[in-house]
């Protein structure tokens, strides 16, 4: 399919957001091939990562694997249909694996579920993570983070129509989900004893037993749940109650590479307008309204 190829024909995203762009208005102009990029792939050449025994396996494997989520529309989304993972931080999976010289043939995307990122990463499954991450320092005692390279906060998915709830200090007594092993579901379980919650491994449940009626209401951050909110409009609704925390989105990275880490800061601190036009592409009519935050290179 057309954007995958044209990631690997022009190595960067500057194009490919406007591909994308392309591909959602239903106009490829190409076959629609989607076993990945295979054409002439200008991805970054000759690039030398001294010191990051991460890229060296990358090197070696001839591939690089990432893990992302693919239940999140507009963040980590596969299209079981076509075959096509769209969305902000699969594109950002994209930049980064251009930017380390390896095109869209040469990535391999991991699923990884929110409670076991931390551990995927240790394990060398995975060789870098781009999935609605927050940064924080329980998680940095396993792993590291490049970026942040996103923010935005906990918010409440609810259903459209029917419902008055607004805020988590109204759903006491009542039963809220979110993800095993995400922040979210960690800040009610400390914070809002009244509340009982319910947990999977992805968020897509959560929604379908909102849907469904088995919960009141999703909590996790407010992008995540605009995603669903946009697929669904005549049974969801994001709630207009302040954001609850702020999440720092970061790339998961094995603890202690720090060439791969300040590789991938630079990049997004040299950038140019490649984040803008990732976000413009993905997320740019959703209604969300957030800028590229500074780089935390600790
Ligand atoms: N950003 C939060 C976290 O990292 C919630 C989203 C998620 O589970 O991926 O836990």
């Amino acid at each position: 399919m057309r954007f995958k190829k044209t990631i690997a024909a022009v190595g960067f995203l500057a194009a490919a957001a406007l591909t994308l762009t392309g591909c959602n208005s239903g106009a490829p102009t190409d076959g629609g091939d989607t076993a990945g990029g295979t054409d002439s792939a200008e991805v970054a050449e000759g690039v030398v990562l001294e010191g990051s025994p991460t890229f060296d396996k990358m090197v070696a494997a001839d591939k690089v694997v990432i893990g992302v989520k693919e239940d999140q529309p507009g963040l980590g989304y596969l299209d079981n249909v076509t075959g096509e993972r769209s969305g902000f931080d699969v594109d950002i999976a994209r930049w980064i694996a251009g930017s380390l010289g390896f095109d869209e043939s040469k990535i391999e995307y991991k699923p990884i579920a929110s409670a076991n990122r931390e551990q995927a990463i240790v394990n060398g499954d995975v060789d870098y993570y781009v999935g609605t991450y927050s940064i924080n320092d329980k998680r940095k005692q396993d792993i590291d983070f490049a970026g942040p390279y996103f923010v935005t906060g906990q918010g409440l998915l609810v259903k459209s129509g029917g419902t008055d709830y607004q805020s988590l200090e109204e759903l006491d007594g009542k039963t809220v989900c979110s993800a095993t092993g995400s922040t979210p579901i960690q800040n009610i379980k400390e914070n809002f004893p009244g509340i009982k919650t319910q947990e999977f491994d992805l968020y897509s449940a959560c929604v379908e037993n909102l849907v469904n009626g088995q919960v009141d209401a999703v909590t996790t951050d407010q992008a995540i749940l605009i995603g669903y909110a946009a697929q669904d409009p005549e049974n969801l609704m994001v709630t207009s109650g302040p954001l609850l925390t702020e999440e720092l989105y970061g790339v998961g990275l094995p603890k202690g590479d720090d060439v791969l880490r300040a590789h991938i800061n630079d990049l997004f601190t040299d950038g140019g307008d490649t984040w803008q036009e990732i976000f413009d592409a993905n997320l740019g009519d959703s209604g969300i309204k957030v800028e590229q935050p500074a780089v935390d290179a600790y």
